[in-house]
């Protein structure tokens, strides 16, 4: 809590929800004694789970009211879904990885995490029969901003984003109106690669 606050973390609904998640659970257990340092770690088929701090700072760019309805691409282990179910949004996420989809639906089930939909299908395409969201959040590095993400956000809806193919940086997209976007860009982090299709 006091490295968030440290780290520029405000959003008081954040810190708590970042508090009340067990992380540990979220690893796989021969990562245990590491769940509450800083780190990313890995979470089987090749992917990690982000470094809390990089939760903590996605969330609070989302700048989401309870009830909001988000959509999440790229659930991996779940922690960042559980965290986004702790601010009392709706969640909506999005797995390519049948392997992590399954093992994170059983995780979901155990600690009674409940998102509005949790789908295995391609994020790329977002879900658009349940747009417009008020935010979406992607949890993978995207060579560039995906369109289509963009149309299914409410006018005043937040995308956040990492964008970039070596490292990433933080990109937050706001629909001002129907046809207008603003960018506004933040520090780099490094997340594994938005990939299209699933498996
Ligand atoms: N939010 C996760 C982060 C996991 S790493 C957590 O808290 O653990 C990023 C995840 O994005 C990986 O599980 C990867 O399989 C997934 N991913 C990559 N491309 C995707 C796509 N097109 N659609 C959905 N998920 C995707």
């Amino acid at each position: 809590m006091q490295l968030m606050r440290d780290k520029g973390i405000r959003d008081s609904r954040v810190l708590e929800a970042v508090n009340t998640v067990p992380r540990h659970l979220f690893l796989d257990s021969s990562f245990l004694e590491h769940a509450y340092q800083n780190k990313a770690f890995p979470i089987g088929a090749d992917q990690t789970i982000s470094h809390p701090y990089t939760v903590a700072f996605q969330s609070e760019l989302l700048q989401a009211q309870p009830g909001d309805k988000i959509l999440e691409i790229g659930t991996g282990s779940g922690y960042q879904c559980a965290v986004l179910l702790e601010m009392k949004l709706q969640v909506y996420t999005i797995e390519r990885q049948n392997e992590l989809f399954k093992k994170t639906t059983t995780l979901f089930k155990k600690l009674r995490y409940r998102p509005r939909k949790f789908v295995f299908g391609d994020g790329y395409l977002g879900l658009p029969d349940e747009a417009p969201f008020d935010g979406i959040i992607v949890t993978c590095g995207a060579p560039e901003i995906p369109q289509r993400l963009l149309h299914q956000l409410k006018v005043g809806g937040r995308l956040v984003i990492p964008v970039g193919s070596e490292a990433q940086v933080m990109t937050l997209v706001v629909r001002e109106s129907a046809t207008s976007f603003v960018k506004t860009t933040y520090g780099e982090f490094k997340f594994v690669p938005f990939l299209g299709g699933k498996e």
